[in-house]
């Protein structure tokens, strides 16, 4: 057995995939599609809207759903249960058909299977989101819609991952970030059944144009084998898109949650397993040691930041600052400055410095890297980025959470009942909801790096946490003080002037 094996064997753990409904609906050939046709048909409709509805941001379907409850629902969800968006995310579902007329069946450019292009999106997606005044814009988040879909439809036609999702996708790797503290995972039941297992179906697929049968031998538990009937064809499902090794599986980063490797595998194998919240978070060895991850993590919290810092007022200061006294009148480059300095020079220098300093003050410092002490210390970021992204969106869709009715009352030509439903939730809860959000956020993160630092230096812990504990608790401090300022409501204010 591989050491990646032992990281995550659930011993009678809970599988999701056993209940009697849900688990028999999610494995069930067709089980997505289930999911995905709401979001597919949703996503018609906020295009129908974004084009033809009203210029009115805080009454258009394509401004209200994406811009202020999906992003609430979304950080919900990934907490409390998983990552349920990608698994009903609707740009994937031309994936079987894409498949099956692929052009060239090549994998995606060795340069970029890396997180680089992830953190590139992320932060063009948000550069774009402050430039373009995205959440104003029902047309624009409508071309935002159409591009997710082409793009990922033609990924999907030219290799043979699902590198969109991979590789691309803003929204799939803020997902694929903050599952990592989620209460599930994809993990097998018995790995010696892997280890016997002819054709890994769960990550190559049980797919094929021409129907075939295989007799495999299989491990059982108590020793021996027996003969399992394996048959692939027209209606096998596709293996792993982000080319994940269910038994080798020891963290939720890049696991859409889309359940064909439950389905592949002839041998009933895999499952959705409950697990302790952000179990891996807490596991030397569970993420790769790379700086693209590392740094994927550590600056989507810094990003949160920003975000947030965009629309209170020392942000718009920033920006008139430049403007004024720097002599920058271009607004796109002076938002390009201010989120370059935010999420990224920012995180980079922070992440080298916390990580050069913890190694001159421990004693075992200099037994590791630069990079795998970044590493060591990046899981310690989920908690409080989760945090972070929590108080924001949450703010957003508890001012309003309801306005989705109306909305939809008048996409569908009735009279919108905005009296009834534009109650908002009191501005004191969702203030303790945001400070609980960011302490409870920043305690976990600081557990996490203690074990880091235990795990690195030993006796020396103490001062090898020191610099991250002291980073991470500026980002809250920050972040606390961002949050107690007057927010812009955006997608909300018109209504209630
Ligand atoms: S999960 Fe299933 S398909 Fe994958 S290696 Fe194990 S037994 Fe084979
Ligand atoms: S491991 Fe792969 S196939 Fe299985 S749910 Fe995750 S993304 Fe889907």
């Amino acid at each position: 057995m591989t050491q990646q094996q032992s990281l995550y064997r659930p011993r009678n753990a809970f599988d999701v995939l056993q209940t009697p409904l849900i688990g028999r609906l999610l494995r069930w050939r067709w089980g997505r599609l289930v999911l995905q046709a709401p979001f597919f048909l949703a996503a018609l409709f906020l295009l129908i809207d974004g084009f033809t509805g009203p210029t009115n941001p805080a009454r258009n379907l394509a401004t209200v759903a994406p811009w202020v409850h999906y992003r609430g629902l979304v950080i919900i969800a990934l907490l409390l249960a998983g990552n349920l968006f990608c698994m009903a995310c609707p740009f994937t579902l031309t994936r079987t058909l894409a498949k099956r007329f692929s052009i060239s069946g090549r994998r995606f450019p060795r340069i970029l299977r890396n997180k680089w292009l992830a953190i590139f999106g992320l932060f063009l997606m948000f550069f774009l989101y402050e430039w373009l005044d995205l959440w104003a814009s029902p047309v624009l988040t409508a071309w935002v819609i159409i591009a997710y879909f082409v793009a990922s439809l033609l990924l999907e036609l030219i290799f043979t991952e699902s590198a969109f999702c991979k590789y691309v996708c803003p929204l799939g790797t803020f997902n694929f970030v903050y599952a990592t503290a989620a209460p599930t995972q994809i993990a097998v039941h018995d790995a010696s059944v892997c280890a016997s297992c002819v054709g890994k179906e769960c990550v190559n697929g049980s797919y094929a144009p021409q129907t075939t049968i295989r007799l495999d031998e299989i491990a059982v538990a108590g020793g021996g084998t027996i003969q399992k009937e394996v048959v692939h064809g027209p209606q096998g499902t596709l293996g792993c898109g982000t080319e994940l090794f269910a038994p080798q599986m020891s963290s939720n980063l890049d696991c859409t949650l889309c359940l064909d490797c439950a389905r592949a595998c002839p041998h009933q194998n895999v499952g959705l397993f409950v697990r302790r919240p952000g179990r891996e978070l807490h596991k030397a060895g569970a993420w790769l040691q790379r700086w693209d991850v590392s740094l994927l993590v550590i600056a989507l919290a810094f990003m949160g930041i920003s975000n947030a810092f965009g629309m209170v007022g020392p942000g718009y200061d920033v920006l008139e600052w430049l403007r004024r006294d720097v002599g920058i009148q271009n607004e796109a480059l002076a938002l390009l400055l201010m989120f370059g300095f935010i999420n990224l020079l920012l995180p980079v220098l922070a992440a080298t410095g916390a990580a050069f300093i913890s190694r001159m003050v421990t004693q075992h410092g200099r037994d590791y890297s630069l990079r795998q002490t970044v590493a060591a210390f990046a899981p310690a970021f989920v908690p409080l980025g989760a945090g972070i992204w929590f108080a924001h969106y949450s703010f957003h869709f508890l001012i309003a959470p309801l306005t989705i009715i109306p909305v939809i009352q008048e996409f569908v030509g009735l009279k919108g009942d905005w009296v009834h439903y534009s109650a908002a939730v009191p501005a004191d809860i969702i203030s303790v909801m945001q400070v609980v959000a960011l302490v409870g956020g920043f305690a976990w993160s600081i557990t996490i790096a203690q074990q880091a630092a235990l795990r690195l230096y030993k006796r020396d812990g103490l001062f090898g946490l020191l610099p991250w504990a002291l980073l991470l608790l500026l980002m809250m401090l920050v972040a606390i003080q961002i949050f107690s300022l007057p927010m812009e409501m955006r997608g909300t204010d018109f209504m209630f002037s």
